[in-house]
């Protein structure tokens, strides 16, 4: 057996030959130019924003980053409409574009106190920074995304997740938060005071008011056993179920075009610290676009070079506390679509998406990333109500990514997905309103909170109206 690590090493010299002959036989290399940036200012001299992918851009007119509560009510009532706050930019929706104002909490963050094993939390904290705040108390996240980059605002502001089938998503480990309103009110609210606006807001897309900080319940630090392993996709199918119930995360990536399957398990452990070693991810993604670009126009030859490379690879170990090992770096940029679905469909929506992709889109390399949240009752978390299996698909920055509304999406609502709300998805507030029972309640809450609709931008507007 070799390690993922020869296999793509190994991987780069087996391309290598496999590009000489595509070359010879006048392949076309399907790699696109990058999309052109905006202007870095506009006629008025306002500076760009842009998403962490690139496709979302504006000119705010005011930016602003507020030092505490007082400073961020009097922007709120006062600064040019429409009012969007930010943290990292992550996502891919047009959710933080302004010509109005641009908020910033990059000020307001780090822990603000204890109370037992809850930590109450600035919103601006971003989650990298946070695993070794709480880690020096002892404590940690029940859970993480796939990286932390994200600012806790906004990781709540999208139903941000890991995977974990009794672990919920961020936002269902919050137990009390402040909402800052336009109208310049400082809201405290939990289960038991102004319950309402505590259901409205855990998941609210920036669309309430400001989050000032959150208290979150937190976990015993615990070091966790992460183990990576590659096999066939109909494998990973079959064992998925199982796999949720006996690991405390667990997930997989279906390769397309490959016949394969990426698993990561991770455990708790008592074992000591074993390096997880340089990133193989990127190296990973290489190998399947460079098979992408020179064997596209055989989805044999691409499968059959695919496992050559990719299948014999020997599982992967790690050891580390959580904070550490649970998300990981993504340096190459991509779009993406993530949808959640009850968890009884989830498999053949995923069985269903591979084989479309398969069929009509040679171009696609990414893996799909398969995961299982546990449910909580925030009104709008696409969690609400019942475990959802996620399912995501991923376009490299460079590509075409229409497909995912043409195709891909009609396969998720179908199979009755929930969109992630940073994640690309075309569904409007109507969509909407028929997948979530307090739909309505949220938007009376929205506009008791924001009656004149500060907040709201075009994209926002799509989703809850005027
Ligand atoms: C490489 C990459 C990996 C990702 N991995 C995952 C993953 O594993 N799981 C997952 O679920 N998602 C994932 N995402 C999506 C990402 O977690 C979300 O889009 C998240 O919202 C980004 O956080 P942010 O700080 O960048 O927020 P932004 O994108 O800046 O904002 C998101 C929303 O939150 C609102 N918001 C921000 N701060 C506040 C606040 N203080 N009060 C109220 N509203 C606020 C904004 O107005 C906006 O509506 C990933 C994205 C990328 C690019």
């Amino acid at each position: 057996m070799i390690s993922r690590r020869q296999a793509l090493v190994g991987g780069g010299a087996g391309v290598a030959v496999v590009a000489g002959s595509a070359v010879a036989v006048g392949v076309a290399n399907r790699e696109k130019p990058e999309p052109a940036a905006p202007p870095s200012t506009d006629g008025k001299g306002h500076t760009v924003w842009r998403n962490w992918s690139g496709i979302q851009h504006s000119y705010p007119v005011q930016r602003s980053a507020p030092k505490d509560e007082a400073e961020l009510a009097a922007l709120l009532k006062a600064g040019p409409a429409p009012i969007r706050v930010t943290g990292a930019g992550h996502s891919f929706t047009g959710l933080c574009a302004t010509d109005g104002t641009l908020v910033s909490l990059d000020a307001m963050s780090g822990v603000v106190g204890w109370d037992g094993d809850e930590a109450t939390v600035w919103a601006g904290t971003r989650l990298g920074a946070l695993g070794p705040a709480l880690a020096a108390k002892g404590r940690a996240m029940a859970n993480l995304p796939d990286i932390n980059k994200q600012s806790l605002g906004g990781a709540l502001g999208t139903a941000t997740h890991g995977t974990g089938r009794t672990l919920k998503a961020i936002h269902g480990d919050v137990t009390a938060l402040t909402l800052v309103t336009t109208g310049g009110r400082v809201i405290d609210c939990d289960a038991n005071t102004r319950p309402d606006v505590f259901n409205a807001a855990r998941v609210s897309l920036g669309s309430l008011g400001i989050i000032s900080k959150a208290r979150l319940t937190t976990t015993a630090n615990r070091r966790l056993r992460r183990r990576v392993w590659v096999e066939p996709f109909e494998e990973a199918l079959e064992k998925g179920e199982e796999r949720w119930k006996t690991h405390r995360n667990f997930e997989f990536y279906a390769v397309p075009f490959t016949g394969l399957a990426a698993n990561i398990s991770h455990d708790e452990t008592d074992d000591p610290a074993l390096d997880r070693g340089p990133d193989q991810d990127t190296a990973f993604l290489d190998v399947l676009k460079t098979l992408r670009n020179l064997l596209g126009f055989s989805t044999g030859a691409r499968r059959a070079a695919a496992k050559a490379l990719l299948g014999g690879a020997k599982p992967e170990t790690a050891v580390d506390e959580g904070w550490k090992l649970l998300s990981t770096e993504r340096p190459v940029r991509f779009n993406e679509m993530e949808f959640h679905l009850p968890a009884e469909t989830q498999l053949a929506a995923l069985k269903q998406v591979v084989e479309t992709i398969e069929k009509h889109r040679p171009d696609v390399f990414f893996p799909i990333e398969v995961r299982r949240i546990a449910p909580d009752d925030a009104w709008l978390s696409p969690f609400q109500g019942e475990p959802r299996g996620s399912v995501a698909v991923h376009a490299y920055y460079r590509d075409d990514y229409q497909f995912l509304f043409e195709l891909i999406q009609p396969i998720f609502v179908k199979h009755g997905g929930r969109p992630h709300w940073g994640k690309l998805h075309s569904l409007k507030g109507p969509d909407l309103a028929a997948l979530y029972p307090r739909w309505n309640d949220f938007l009376d809450v929205r506009r008791e909170l924001d009656p004149q609709g500060r907040l709201l931008n075009p994209y926002l507007k799509t989703l809850f109206g005027l």
